[in-house]
């Protein structure tokens, strides 16, 4: 056995917790959790059953943790996880695993398929098989500070441009402002109108706000590589940039899994609660809007449709929010089916958009979104995501659908009361 595939196997052994244990053994085989899955309803592979993503954890768990396992083991008769299987299940537990949570909400025994993916990718990452995409995508974020590759003079660039159009001086590094904004490095290279559309709002609702420059990037690569001590780096850096400079609330961008990451899994990660809330755009904007501090003018002529982020509307219970905000501004909004909770995913969640060979089988996926779109007759695509945004334009330029993709925070802000 490899030193590194011994690390792996030890990393697995030490996961499997008492919640895997159970989910294990209550699973009913009923193949729910398949019909979930987009890549299995997308390919009719029955590999891309989302409870067989999970054999070579299962095994390791037989053999160690159960009597009649470590009988086997011990005579010999059962299977050791090698190399070679793990190799062979990297396109399974990384290119065709979105962590979308689907299955999990489906599980008639309440299985959380996610959580043991997650584990299941700790193992996968320290034994040397996570995709060259993601392992690049972590290091960067460790070293340079955004899976980008995005530095400070980057965003700086972006704030001068904000102000040449707007007007409105982005803030930098103030103490004591109410909000701590991050944004994810898609929308500092690709979206550069979010930041605008921020710094408009603010000005409308009359808050105090800020960037900061030792932690401006939302985004968490720990989390979707799998490695716990690269997701605690993370999040600890945006910590220390909140509480240094006192403020309130830090806003998770735009972005689905830097807010389940920051929100959700960042006290545990640095094993402390927060001195700061976080909080999700849309929670902030939607709170703006109950306390009247949006004024809107104008509608949206033409039809639109929302594509539900997986991590906002299944794990995070963002659900009403970007719904009240769009209705504000537009006339003709209408629902995919499956929206909200059971929302199907883009396809590039869980790290899926930096893994280069995925994309053929990303490609597939998006079929599911293509028929949904597709029966909505809808003109425009709203979301709040920036990953899921790449992903969908990357999908419907493949299939020629010429429907435009925008953020929520920038049809809003589009909306504004000029000089309000
Ligand atoms: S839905 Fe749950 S019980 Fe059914 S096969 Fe999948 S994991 Fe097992
Ligand atoms: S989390 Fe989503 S993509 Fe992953 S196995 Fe479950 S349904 Fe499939």
């Amino acid at each position: 056995m490899t030193a590194s595939l011994e690390k792996g196997i030890s990393v697995l052994k030490e996961v499997i917790d008492a919640p895997i244990a159970s989910y294990f053994n209550s699973c009913v085989h009923c193949g729910m959790c398949a019909e979930a899955c987009l890549f299995y309803t997308e390919t009719g592979d029955p590999k891309y059953t989302p409870i067989y993503k999970l054999e070579p954890l299962r095994r390791v768990y037989r053999q160690e943790y159960t009597l009649l396992g470590r009988l086997a083991k011990l005579f010999g008769l059962s299977k050791p996880v090698t190399d070679e299987e793990l190799e062979a299940w990297k396109p399974l537990v990384y290119d065709s695993c979105t962590m979308c949570g689907r299955c999990s909400l489906v599980c008639p025994v309440g299985n959380d398929l996610v959580y043991m993916v997650r584990k299941l990718r700790e193992g996968m990452a320290v034994s040397g098989h996570a995709p060259d995409g993601l392992v690049g995508a972590s290091t960067r974020a460790v070293e340079i500070g955004s899976p980008m590759g995005v530095r400070l003079p980057a965003v700086q660039a972006q704030m001068k441009h904000v102000h040449a159009d707007t007007g409105i001086e982005i803030p930098l590094d103030v103490e004591g402002a109410e909000y701590m904004v991050l944004m994810s490095s898609m929308e500092i290279i690709n979206f550069p109108e979010y930041l605008g559309a921020i710094a408009r709002i603010m000005k409308q609702a009359g808050k105090s706000w800020t960037l900061c420059s030792d932690a401006f990037e939302a985004t968490n690569s720990g989390i979707q590589i799998g490695v716990s001590d690269i997701a605690k780096v993370l999040v600890q850096r945006i910590v220390d940039g909140a509480e240094k400079l006192k403020v309130k609330t830090v806003i998770s961008p735009e972005c689905g899994h830097a807010y389940t990451a920051l929100r959700w899994e960042g006290p545990n990660l640095i094993g402390r609660p927060y001195t700061f809330e976080v909080l999700h755009i849309l929670e902030v904007l939607d709170g703006f809007r109950t306390q009247g501090l949006l004024k809107t003018k104008g509608y949206e002529e033409a039809r639109l449709t929302f594509h539900d982020p997986c991590q906002l509307v299944r794990r995070g219970g963002v659900i009403e929010q970007p719904r009240n905000l769009l209705r504000m501004v537009a006339r003709d909004f209408v629902e995919m089916n499956d929206a909200g909770q059971m929302n199907w995913c883009c396809g590039g969640g869980g790290g899926v958009s930096a893994v280069d060979e995925a994309v053929p089988l990303r490609l597939q996926a998006f079929k599911i979104k293509k028929a949904q779109l597709e029966e909505t007759g809808a003109k425009t695509l709203v979301t709040a995501c920036a990953n899921c945004r790449i992903v969908i334009e990357e999908g419907l330029e493949h299939y020629q659908m010429n429907i435009p993709v925008v953020g929520v925070t920038e049809t809003l802000a589009s909306h504004l009361v000029e000089g309000d």
